[in-house]
């Protein structure tokens, strides 16, 4: 018997979408074949970034968690540096970073706080799409003026009723006569919100319901001041409190036809595309939350006494701080390899999703064994690293829960290591036992569509395109 993996359609259509728009120019490239050297300009982003960390972000960021305060000013600050549009190519009025460098960039950010970093990672999920999809008019117009003003965007695909189950979403826009769309529906937990000066939105324009996902969605800009747009109130989550999420509401917005991001039809994949790349700046700040744990335990270590000694001299709190260097290590090297396949134009969803998961679990861990270190101190909130251990929850959930990450993972190693072969319009499986005579399928009910058509020693199976829903943010 044979089990096959979900979604596979889903990944090699973004694949291929995403393949063909790659941006290659601003790869930093290091000589030799395998090389772990930073280049100069490379260390030099570092240390900017780690002197904006040290001067802006954590003088701040307890006041920030304390007041639920978005930081308006570090935010104008970080801009003036150019950490908004880091990834932004040149001609757009960005600094053209590859993903590499804005990872090292996002780590030192997220070392301060990563409610401040979370801000900019949505704003470079709402910013990438666009980068790597979007017309030239477009791109022209929005990244230009990002990189121009003191602006953020916003990325606005989760709903009320749907997260993971991106296809579910019920945000509707419908063609007037002239064109244009006219968008209703609400959106949920969106970060930059209450800030952005516009969003991506993701949207159902095919209202067929048996439409499939890679036809029945439509990506659009929606500038923040277009009449119809309500904001609701900033949510108080669990941590990162400098960030800002908010429910959003349309209601007969109108959107031209020309902010269209890609073509109408294709908006899965344009909003899905972003993972690829978002996923390892998240992975760099839950690295750099691990790293500011893994510090303020060493240091707490190295003062605190009991039993007449500092507590690093007790083997079992060494080796706690033994465990997370080690996790901190590795994850550190999966972001980087996540961001240097992407850098190389090179399809990443593997390790993405592998960095992405895997960081995220360090974080938690690290965070939860810092508090450990600190004793009743870590539990406190006058001690640095509780509020670590709140904004370290959310890496597990944002941009792909931890379960549909590792689905992720799982499936591409099928497409490695298992009999099944992948394409982009069916997926078939040599059984190569020629005892298989029977599938099982392990999908949803709303799965009946497959077809399944025994040719010699494999199936060949079509599936549907409806089932490309199965991915997240
Ligand atoms: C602080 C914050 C910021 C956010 N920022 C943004 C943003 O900027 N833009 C945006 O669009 N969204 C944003 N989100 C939304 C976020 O991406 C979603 O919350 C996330 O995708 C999970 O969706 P959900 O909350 O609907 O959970 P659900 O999809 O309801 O999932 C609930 C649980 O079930 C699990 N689960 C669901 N389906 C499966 C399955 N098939 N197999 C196994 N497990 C499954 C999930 O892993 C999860 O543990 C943000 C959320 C938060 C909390």
């Amino acid at each position: 018997m044979l089990r096959l993996p979900k979604n596979i359609n889903g990944l090699s259509k973004i694949s291929k979408c995403f393949n063909n728009s790659i941006i290659k120019s601003s790869v930093h490239t290091v000589n030799g074949p395998l090389s772990f050297n930073l280049t100069s300009e490379q260390k030099e982003l570092i240390e900017t970034a780690k002197k904006f960390s040290r001067e802006v972000i954590i003088p701040n960021a307890k006041k920030w968690d304390l007041n639920n305060e978005y930081p308006v000013e570090a935010h104008k600050k970080a801009h003036e540096l150019g950490f908004f549009v880091a990834g932004v190519p040149t001609e757009y009025g960005g600094l053209g970073l590859s993903l590499l460098d804005c990872c090292l960039i996002g780590e030192e950010l997220s070392y301060g706080c990563t409610g401040f970093s979370t801000s900019m990672l949505a704003n470079e999920l709402a910013l990438g799409p666009v980068k790597l999809f979007a017309s030239e008019e477009l791109k022209k117009k929005y990244l230009g003026r990002n990189a121009a003003e003191s602006v953020i965007a916003a990325y606005a695909v989760t709903e009320p009723g749907t997260g993971s189950n991106v296809a579910g979403i019920t945000t509707k826009a419908v063609k007037d006569n002239d064109g244009n769309f006219i968008l209703n529906g609400q959106k949920m937990w969106i970060s930059n919100a209450g800030q952005c000066n516009w969003f991506f939105v993701l949207a159902r324009t095919n209202l067929d319901p048996k439409a499939p996902a890679s036809k029945a969605f439509t990506a659009f800009v929606v500038d923040r001041d277009t009449p119809g747009i309500i904001i609701g109130r900033k949510e108080l989550n669990m941590g990162q409190r400098a960030s800002d999420t908010r429910g959003v509401t349309f209601e007969d917005v109108k959107i031209p036809k020309e902010n269209i991001v890609n073509a109408e039809g294709n908006g899965f994949k344009v909003a899905m595309g972003a993972f690829d790349f978002s996923r390892p700046i998240v992975a760099c700040g839950a690295v750099g939350l691990a790293q500011r744990a893994f510090d303020e335990a060493t240091k707490y270590s190295l003062e605190r006494k009991a039993f007449g000694q500092e507590i690093s001299k007790f083997q079992a709190i060494q080796f706690i701080l033994a465990d997370m260097a080690i996790n901190i290590e590795t994850a550190r090297l999966i972001y980087y390899k996540a961001a240097w396949e992407f850098d190389q134009g090179r399809r990443n969803t593997y390790y993405a999703s592998i960095a992405k998961c895997y960081a995220s679990d360090v974080a938690n861990k690290c965070a939860a064994d810092a508090v450990q270190v600190f004793g009743g101190a870590g539990f406190n909130s006058e001690y640095p690293v509780e509020k670590l251990m709140r904004d370290a929850k959310i890496f597990h959930i944002y941009e792909g829960p931890e379960q549909w990450t590792k689905l992720f993972a799982m499936e591409i190693t099928g497409n490695k290591q298992s009999p099944v072969d992948f394409n982009d319009e069916c997926c078939q499986f040599l059984t190569k036992d020629s005892e298989v005579s029977s599938l099982v399928l392990d999908y949803p009910e709303n799965f009946e569509s497959l077809e399944l058509t025994n040719v010699g020693l494999s199936w060949k199976v079509e599936i549907p395109t409806h089932y490309a829903n199965a991915t997240s943010i």
